[in-house]
């Protein structure tokens, strides 16, 4: 599954979020995996057309897309160096992949800030300052690594080499690693180089309640950054989102519209992530179970097989599809095939977001 790390200084509202989230997904039905560490949350990520396609393929069974959300606390000015949690919290942030960085944009005299005043562009700083300290610390045993080969005249640790001293250049300058310019060649480096600030990020400006759902100046500086850095930007409120979950799941649309939203911070954070890396989502439909899968745009179809299973992939010979909109409109799979909307692809497929899809594979 998607795994996305919450970070953010303390008593900036991760924890509340984090809960929010996990009881979110703890309360959604038939759910495979819910509870793996005290940290880690799977949510379902909310889809309708599944739910139809469940209704039309009187499915069994609803196992939506997952998301694992991994709450990542410790991180203080200094990690980099073992402050706080240091190196485990920088070590938790290696494993995922995508960063919700969570940014205290609420006032409040009884949440005590570590850093005394409330200031978000400050607090974004001093996170990817730790982690870019972090980056630079791995980018130079990179050096280390391929220095010998490079004396030796080896052509890709050269190349390799050449890179490693841009992106030491670009983050001494205080930039986060995923902002660099790459060629593809380096693009291919860097995914192996397990850089901290290469990962995709999305600001979470968790703001008061009665600032749903526009956000506040505040929020506004933060999605002002996240522009400048290629990253999203969301406004949630972690306070409301706990309210949301005590209450029960009929009560949850009256009490959102009262608050001014029209849907809860979690279908927001996972529409956002989907969006911030590119993702899609493909179905399996039948009377046994109806499943969403996630996989990255542009996926072909015997890699998209893979994630139902590595048997798939390997023995793949065609896949059966229906685009979602033609199975809603014929309302089964047979009625689709006789109306010619099922195709047979190959290998070279590129899966569409909302294929409903039957792969056909030696084993
Ligand atoms: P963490 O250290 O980042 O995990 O922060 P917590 O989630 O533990 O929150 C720290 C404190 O801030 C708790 O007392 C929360 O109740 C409070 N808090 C979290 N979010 C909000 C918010 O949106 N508004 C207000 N006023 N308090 C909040």
């Amino acid at each position: 599954a998607l795994r996305v790390g919450i970070v953010g200084l303390p008593n900036v509202g991760k924890s509340t979020l984090f809960n929010a989230l996990s009881d979110a997904g703890a309360q959604a039905a038939n759910f495979p995996f819910c509870t793996i560490e005290p940290n880690v949350g799977v949510v379902a990520v909310p889809d309708p057309r599944l739910d139809r396609l469940a209704e039309l393929a009187g499915s069994k069974q609803t196992l939506p897309a997952t998301i694992e959300f991994v709450d990542i606390a410790g991180l203080v000015a200094g990690a980099s160096k073992g402050e706080g949690l240091g190196n485990k919290f920088l070590m938790h942030i290696r494993e995922v992949d995508a960063i919700v960085h969570v940014v205290r944009c609420f006032e409040d005299p009884n949440v005590v800030h570590v850093e005394g005043s409330v200031d978000p562009l400050r607090d974004i700083e001093t996170i990817e300052t730790e982690l870019i300290l972090k980056d630079l610390e791995t980018v130079e045993k990179g050096h280390q690594r391929v220095a010998k080969a490079v004396k030796t005249g080896d052509k890709s640790a050269k190349a390799e080499a050449d890179f490693l001293a841009r992106m030491e250049a670009h983050l001494s300058d205080g930039k986060p690693a995923r902002t660099l310019e790459v060629t593809k060649e380096e693009g291919v480096i860097l995914q192996g180089s397990f850089l901290l600030t290469a990962k995709p990020v999305l600001y979470a400006a968790n703001v008061a309640e009665d600032n749903l759902p526009d956000g506040n100046a505040m929020s506004e500086k933060v999605a002002e950054h996240a522009k400048t850095e290629g990253a999203g930007s969301v406004v949630v409120s972690a306070e409301l989102e706990a309210q949301l979950v005590e209450l029960a799941p009929e009560d949850r649309a009256e009490f959102l519209e009262a608050a001014g939203v029209e849907e809860g911070g979690l279908a927001v954070l996972v529409r956002a992530a989907y969006a911030l890396l590119g993702l899609i989502t493909y179905f399996t439909a039948g009377p046994k179970e109806s499943r969403a899968w996630t996989i990255t745009k542009g996926t072909k179809a015997p890699q998209a097989a893979g994630v139902i299973h590595t048997d798939f992939e390997r023995g793949f010979i065609r896949a059966e599809t229906i685009p979602f909109e033609a199975y809603d409109r014929l309302e089964s799979e047979s009625a689709a095939r006789e109306a010619g909307q099922m195709r047979s692809e190959g290998k070279e497929y590129v899966v569409s977001d909302g294929d409903v899809m039957l792969f056909r594979f030696n084993v």
